[in-house]
């Protein structure tokens, strides 16, 4: 009898990066592992993929963990370098194969990477594995990032190893397949300038527009045009950042895309507490990717791919230096543009007026001051905005009851119903975000093998502005005296 033709699950790779020249990539295969296990899939993600979710749960663990290919990948591992914490280095997939590249039916291009699946000629001194807790970990955030409206790679599976990771002790391991745009990190493109191959650089910066700047392709001077581009994408996303109050925790220029999309989760956490000097990672002891420095290392970032593009741009490279500061200095002002008008959505703010970012600052101010949790305070502002009698403007104190005089009499200037401003104000505030607190209960609890707490985070991070009963215990920080929150990097 024949064995039965394996379900089609409607892949559709191309690969395209893998024509590039190989001084970018080695091909590379992911390293089967001994008892692989599907733990969680993601069904919308992979419906938008154009994949077929009962074929994938099929084929699941083997595909998932790295065991099978799926047809028509060509599995590498990308290179490039980047600054680390200040300091360039040459790194690479060390820990990661890209299978390759999926077209969706309506014509999309995403990449398709595992994440943990073993060594690669790039590992270093790695083991070339990632634990369980850090890859739900990193599942669950960037759903929340997705479910919040910000561009951010997203995570269609994750399947354990059945072998253990040796961190601070010996962890479960797992795969993450994550879905991208793409992985060209700002470190590519150091990467490839380093290299010193004049055919390198052009052919990355080709591909990179082909894929998310199409509209500067006929530019004269395209690698003004693409470093334009990402400045302007990268001053969007970053504002976007700040105003959930999410910190990346390693901006390293290998961890930023071109494409403007959030990437590579590691010890990344919302704040509940406002205060700009929040860090979350262990291995950040000086602050330098604290909350309220994320937009100055976005710029410092952005610096280091304009240099990398130096020697592509025409007129040598006196006049390119002086073109390229002065399209990176514009990093503050766009950043701003983006940040200023979403403080006004956030405040309700329909209109313009010269006093908003001030009003904005002080309201921050105050939750500084007083510890306030920064989510919760804006999705409390809503249900302010419709009410007669500002009542949890009192209850909160009398410089908080002082600005709230100042905000109403600031909306009252404005045209709209208080009832508008309230629903504008609840599409822009999330009620839910995905806590520190609650993400650990569910990775510890996953850990010992029980994902029912996991799944109920991600059901509530999945619907943030939506008021429902149970996502109730997901709104609020946690209990006091439950000391700093910190993420480790040994993720
Ligand atoms: P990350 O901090 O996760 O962005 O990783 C920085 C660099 O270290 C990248 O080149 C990773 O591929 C590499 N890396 C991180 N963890 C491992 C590991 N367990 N084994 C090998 N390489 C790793
Ligand atoms: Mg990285």
């Amino acid at each position: 009898m024949l064995a039965p033709t394996p379900p089609d699950a409607g892949w559709q790779f191309d690969n395209s990066y893998a024509r590039l020249p190989e001084a970018l990539f080695t091909r590379t295969m992911p390293v089967p592992v001994s008892a692989p296990r599907l733990v969680v899939l993601n069904d919308p993600v992979a419906a938008d993929l154009g994949l077929d979710t009962a074929a994938l749960r099929e084929a699941g663990a083997a595909l998932f963990a790295g065991n099978e290919v799926p047809p028509g990948a060509e599995p590498i591992a990308q290179a490039y370098a980047g600054h680390q914490f200040g300091h360039f280095t040459n790194l690479g997939d060390g820990r990661a194969i890209l299978l390759g590249e999926q077209l969706t039916p309506d014509g999309r291009r995403f990449d398709i990477q595992l994440k943990g699946s073993g060594r690669t000629p790039y590992s270093r001194n790695g083991d070339g594995r990632a634990a369980l807790g850090p890859m739900l970990r990193e599942y669950l955030i960037s759903e929340g990032m997705h479910a919040l409206g910000i561009p951010t790679s997203r995570s269609l599976a994750v399947a354990t190893t059945g072998e253990a990771v040796l961190r601070e002790r010996p962890l479960p391991g797992a795969v993450l397949t994550r879905v991208a745009a793409s992985h060209i990190r700002v470190g590519t493109f150091e990467y490839a300038a380093a290299l010193g191959d004049p055919a390198l650089l052009p052919a990355l910066l080709d591909h990179a527009i082909a894929r998310h700047y199409p509209e500067v392709a006929a530019a004269d001077d395209k690698a003004a045009a693409f470093l334009d581009a990402v400045i302007e994408r990268q001053a969007a996303l970053i504002a976007r950042w700040m105003l959930v109050g999410f910190v990346h925790g390693v901006m390293n220029t290998d961890n930023m895309a071109v494409s403007g999309e959030t990437i590579d989760y590691g010890p990344c956490a919302f704040l509940d507490a406002y205060d700009p000097a929040t860090t979350f990672s262990s291995i950040d002891r000086d602050g330098r990717y604290a909350y309220g420095s994320q937009p100055g290392i976005a710029h410092w970032n952005l610096a280091r791919l304009a240099e990398s593009l130096l020697g592509l741009v025409p007129g040598g490279e006196e006049a390119a230096l002086e073109a390229a500061k002065s399209t990176i200095a514009t990093f503050p002002e766009r950043f701003e543009r983006h940040y200023l008008a979403g403080a006004r959505a956030k405040l309700g703010l329909t209109t313009e007026e010269p006093g908003d970012r001030e009003l904005f600052m002080a309201v921050l101010r105050w939750m500084h001051e007083t510890g306030a949790d920064f989510t919760a305070t804006f999705a409390g502002l809503a249900t302010q905005a419709e009410a007669d009698t500002p009542a949890s403007c009192g209850a909160a104190g009398a410089a908080f009851a002082a600005w709230c005089t100042q905000w109403r009499a600031r909306l009252a200037r404005q045209p709209g119903s208080p009832a508008d401003t309230a629903a504008q104000m609840g599409r822009v505030n999330p009620l839910v975000i995905p806590r520190n607190h609650r993400v650990e209960e569910a990775l510890t609890a996953a850990e010992a093998g029980d994902l029912a707490p996991f799944e109920r985070v991600l059901a509530a991070i999945r619907r943030p502005f939506d008021d429902t009963p149970d996502n109730q215990p997901y709104r609020t920080g946690p209990l006091a005296g439950c000391g700093p929150y910190r993420t480790f990097c040994g993720t």
